[in-house]
């Protein structure tokens, strides 16, 4: 059992367990977590606002060794926060290690990024220096998610953190001593109070978005996001915000079916469906859909679901059974709304939060599986009779993260990549892509770089000088 604990005004507070975090494979209890007080949250950001001069004032060089110390100790415990991941969010343990490792990759890019980052001399008169530098910008609440924990606070907290900033922590509510672990093992190589870490529920961020901080960076959900956005146009921070997704998938008339079934599978199936661009609705030409869906289907058969510390296990339980409810919800609207299930679709009787991966076809733009982010195991799919009308729909949402496209075509993909309105467009695989690249979600999907190095720009604030020198006396 993980007995968390909140790091405010630079000093450990013993947890009080307001909150227990049970194991979504079998329901067992394995956190105890305290729930941040409303004077948490204040001497939590006093102590941040503390820290601040002194930590913007250091070598950016010695931030960067900092962090990459932070980094080592990160990696020396990837065993022990996979089990902490799995444990609060079911994620399979190779998954959960894999995505440590991503966490301590990119602590190290923005331990190198960040002394690098640099501003310009402008071309002003001869008798002035004049310039444009990077500041940090303050306080940085870094407000996260559970289904990729350690990745994704790595990124904000990293650049955050290397750019002189302070941050307030606050992880999810649903892996919370994922958090701590990463909290206590960054901490370590950082002076006091340049880091808190709070604990608690969506009440805690709301009220941490809406304290004196400068940045707001909100890794979660569309809602969430609005309500973080309104927030800070009342307080004047700058929200950064990186949410939810509806992410289309266009299968071609000209490629292989099986090999489009296997690339939905993936992108619809891996982590059961809770990554931020997994594969949320997909467009089937007429010509192959039923071999496609055929192949599909096959593919899920083969999925192993089970418990994630199981290494046989393809896919995880869901985060817990609320959020299977909230899945759940969507496949039987789009049921009684005439889509036809082709497999799983059940809530599987016994303990857990198990969804077995689900096919649904006939589906219709107004159904909540192919308007809103399902962020399940669901394939949804609708068969189309050109690629015009694929691409028409699939620009068609309120989100604009990612999409995918398969196609021989040469001439589509161009199209594809050009037409659709979204941060990310993938040709021929569901998944990758290479480092640096940073692009602006679209719409309901947030604003700002969200990662890569841009990100470091987001942190930071420029400053333009003049220094001119007084007249001889
Ligand atoms: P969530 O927004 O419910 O919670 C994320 C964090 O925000 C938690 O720490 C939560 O306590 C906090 N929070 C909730 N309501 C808040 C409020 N009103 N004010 C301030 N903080 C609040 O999201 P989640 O369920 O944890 O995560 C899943 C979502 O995250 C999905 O929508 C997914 O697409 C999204 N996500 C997006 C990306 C991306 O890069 N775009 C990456 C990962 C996850």
């Amino acid at each position: 059992m993980y007995e968390v604990e909140q790091l405010v005004d630079g000093e450990w507070l013993p947890g009080s367990g307001d909150l227990t975090v049970c194991d979504p494979a079998d329901g067992r209890p394995v956190s105890r977590v305290p729930m941040a007080s409303p004077a948490d949250v204040d001497a939590a950001v006093k102590g941040a606002q503390q820290a601040a001069p002194a930590w913007a004032r250091m070598a950016p060089a010695d931030r960067g060794t900092a962090l990459r110390l932070a980094a080592d100790a990160v990696e020396s415990a990837a065993d022990r926060l996979a089990e902490a991941m799995t444990a609060e969010m079911g994620k399979p343990l190779d998954g959960a290690r894999a995505s440590v490792e991503a966490g301590v990759g990119t602590l190290r890019q923005y331990a190198e990024l960040g002394p690098l980052h640099r501003g310009k001399a402008l071309a002003g008169g001869a008798h002035a220096i004049d310039l444009m530098a990077y500041e940090p910008r303050g306080v940085v609440a870094v407000i996260t998610p559970w289904n990729d924990p350690v990745a994704v606070s790595c990124g904000l907290l990293g650049a955050a953190l290397v750019t002189g900033n302070t941050v307030v922590y606050k992880p999810s509510e649903r892996a919370p001593a994922t958090g701590w672990l990463l909290a206590r093992l960054l901490n370590e190589h950082l002076p006091t109070r340049v880091l808190s870490l709070l604990t608690g529920g969506g009440d805690v961020g709301a009220a941490l978005a809406g304290h004196e901080v400068d940045v707001v960076a909100h890794v979660g959900s569309t809602a969430a996001g609005r309500s973080i956005a309104a927030a800070c146009a009342r307080t004047g921070a700058k929200a950064l915000l990186e949410n939810g997704g509806s992410d289309p998938l266009i299968v071609d008339e000209d490629v292989d079916p099986q090999w489009a079934a296997e690339q939905v599978a993936l992108g619809a199936f891996a982590n059961s469906g809770q990554i931020c661009v997994a594969v949320e609705r997909v467009y089937a030409h007429r010509a192959t859909a039923p071999q496609f869906l055929a192949a599909l289907v096959q593919a899920c058969h083969e999925l192993r679901v089970g418990p994630g510390r199981d290494p046989r296990t393809d896919l995880g339980p869901l985060v817990d059974r609320r959020h299977r409810d909230q899945v759940h919800a969507q496949v039987t609207e789009a049921m009684a709304g005439g889509a036809r299930l082709l497999c799983g679709g059940t809530v599987p009787d016994g303990p857990g939060a198990y969804y077995a991966p689900t096919v649904l076809a006939d589906c219709t733009d107004d159904m909540a599986v192919m308007r809103e982010e399902t962020f399940g195991p669901v394939a949804p799919v609708m068969v189309v009779n050109s690629f015009d009308e694929a691409l028409s729909r699939a620009a068609h949402s309120p989100y604009g993260l990612a999409a995918t496209v398969l196609t021989g075509s040469w001439e589509h993909a161009q199209r594809a990549w050009r037409e659709l309105p979204v941060g990310t467009v993938k040709v021929n695989a569901v998944f990758g892509g290479a480092p640096g690249g940073a692009a602006h979600p679209r719409r309901g999907s947030g604003q700002g770089f969200g990662y890569g190095p841009e990100l470091l720009d987001e942190m930071t604030v420029t400053k333009v000088g003049h220094l001119a020198q007084a007249p001889r006396r």
